[in-house]
């Protein structure tokens, strides 16, 4: 199965972790790739450590692209995205994983930070045994197209237009 997380709503990676959880009860060996994200920037980067070797997380990101904040030049985080695609494929490929996520890969894309063909490209290499799990508001129509199950996240609310940034634990 090709799965898809999109919309503006939250849960999007949440989903994609509950799924981790479910299929790492059933023997499965899954691999969370992060794009953007950090090491250490959110609650699962810690949590994963617990369900080791049968799940493994790796965030290849350098944080928010083009924020107040950002020290990164473009090139750099450019660069960790492409590298974190190639480590997914290689991944993917050696065939020691039965779920593959590529958490917040629409957003990568949306950025420039990949391209949306080299995405598309993972995605009909993947093996059949392999599902493949992708998230990111915004995706693309390449993406819905090759997907087998599709959900939006929608907001209906979010208390960040109340003002409140993240929490820890929930959002982060
Ligand atoms: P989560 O990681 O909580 O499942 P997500 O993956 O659906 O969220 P992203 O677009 O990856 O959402 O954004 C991650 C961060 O942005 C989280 O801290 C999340 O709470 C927050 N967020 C998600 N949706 C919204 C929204 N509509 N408005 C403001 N912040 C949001
Ligand atoms: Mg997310």
């Amino acid at each position: 199965m090709v799965i898809l997380y999109t919309g503006d709503g939250k849960g999007k990676t949440t989903a994609a972790l509950g799924l981790a959880l479910r299929a790492v009860g059933r023997g499965m060996k899954v691999l969370m790739i992060q794009f953007i994200k950090e090491e250490g920037s959110s609650g699962e980067h810690f949590s994963s450590a617990r369900l080791h070797p049968e799940f493994e997380l790796i965030a290849t990101g350098k944080g928010f692209v083009g924020m107040t904040g950002d020290t990164h030049p473009f090139e750099e985080h450019k660069k960790a995205a492409e590298e974190g695609l190639e480590l997914a494929r290689e991944r993917m490929l050696s065939g020691e994983y039965d779920v593959v996520i590529l958490d917040e890969v629409c957003n990568a894309v949306n950025l420039g930070l990949l391209k949306l063909e080299d995405v598309v490209e993972l995605i009909d290499a993947k093996p059949d045994k392999v599902h493949l799990v992708l998230t990111g508001r915004d995706a693309n129509k390449e993406l819905i197209d090759r997907a087998d199950l599709v959900t939006e996240m929608r907001k209906v609310k979010h208390p960040f237009e109340k003002g409140r940034w993240a929490r820890i634990g929930i959002d982060i």
